[in-house]
């Protein structure tokens, strides 16, 4: 098995710009996703706060960065990590199937994920369609009723935008129970961070965000984080490529 200098856990804004400056620094870099590149901007048309591109969508974004990176050298590759154990010389990720990976520093910059339906809610929704995205999946569902969840500013956009398509739109809380007729449920009820398999690995706040200062350095020795799912004030692009920058640089001193 071949092991890297460091292994980045997501392939968001965070991670990939992690692995730009970790390979700048002569290391070999390996960046596993689970799903697709770019995380929680992938679905954005037009991002007007990334600077110098005014307007340029996730998927632009994304395409670039990562192109940058593997240029550069970083390796991409597909797994979910479900596990990370300490080993005599580093960390070995396991993914799913028992996939390992090793390498002697890890950055953790899995972001965020969707709050899923309370119990009681997802048990009403039974066999219906849910999503997190009505420009993404809203199409499927024109001229039929349909259900937003969610008290904030995401759900109130989500159900303006399905008026357009819906044949109607309910907009419900977190606790009301789902329409009968609704054949599509779109829940905007906030986001949580995507750190379940971090629970004993390192510290997490209340909320489960990973506990971190601006050095990204986690309480773990080798282990270091950066983007969404680290305790700070502010989640956007260019914070989670500034925790990037910091952790791909820290990565590299800790390296020696
Ligand atoms: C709809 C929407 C619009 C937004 N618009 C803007 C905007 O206009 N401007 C702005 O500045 N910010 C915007 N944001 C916020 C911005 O997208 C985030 O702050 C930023 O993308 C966070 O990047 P990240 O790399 O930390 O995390 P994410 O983007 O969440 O990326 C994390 C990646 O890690 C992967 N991953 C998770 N768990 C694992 C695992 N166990 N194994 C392997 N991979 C894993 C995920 O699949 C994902 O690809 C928006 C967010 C949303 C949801």
């Amino acid at each position: 098995m071949k092991k890297y200098d460091v292994i980045i856990v997501g392939a968001g804004i965070a991670g990939m710009t992690a692995a730009i400056y970790a390979v700048r620094g002569g290391k070999e870099v390996l960046v596993l996703e689970s799903r697709v590149e770019g995380g929680q901007i992938i679905n954005t048309t037009s991002i007007e706060n990334w600077p110098g591109e005014l307007g340029i969508s996730g998927v632009g974004l994304t395409r670039k960065i990562k192109e940058q990176a593997e240029e550069l050298g970083a390796e991409f590759d597909y797994a979910e990590v479900k596990k990370i154990e300490k080993n005599a010389n580093g960390w070995t990720m396991i993914g799913e199937d028992d996939e390992k990976f090793e390498a002697s520093v890890v950055i953790l910059a899995m972001g965020t994920e969707p709050r899923k339906l309370s119990k009681k809610q997802a048990a009403d929704a039974g066999e219906r369609a849910i999503s997190y995205c009505a420009t993404c999946d809203g199409a499927l569902y024109k001229n039929r009723p349909v259900v937003v969840v969610g008290s904030g500013n995401t759900a109130k956009h989500e159900t303006a935008y399905l008026k357009n398509i819906a044949s109607k739109v309910y907009h419900i809380h977190h606790d009301d129970p789902i329409p009968k007729d609704a054949v599509a449920v779109f829940v905007a009820i906030g986001r949580v961070p995507s750190t379940n398999f971090c629970d004993g690995l390192v510290e997490l706040d209340e909320n489960g965000y990973i506990i971190a200062g601006e050095d990204c350095r986690t309480s773990e020795e080798g282990i270091f984080v950066s983007g969404d799912c680290r305790t700070k004030n502010l989640r956007q692009l260019v914070t989670a490529a500034a925790d990037g920058a910091i952790a791909g640089t820290e990565a590299i001193k800790y390296l020696g």
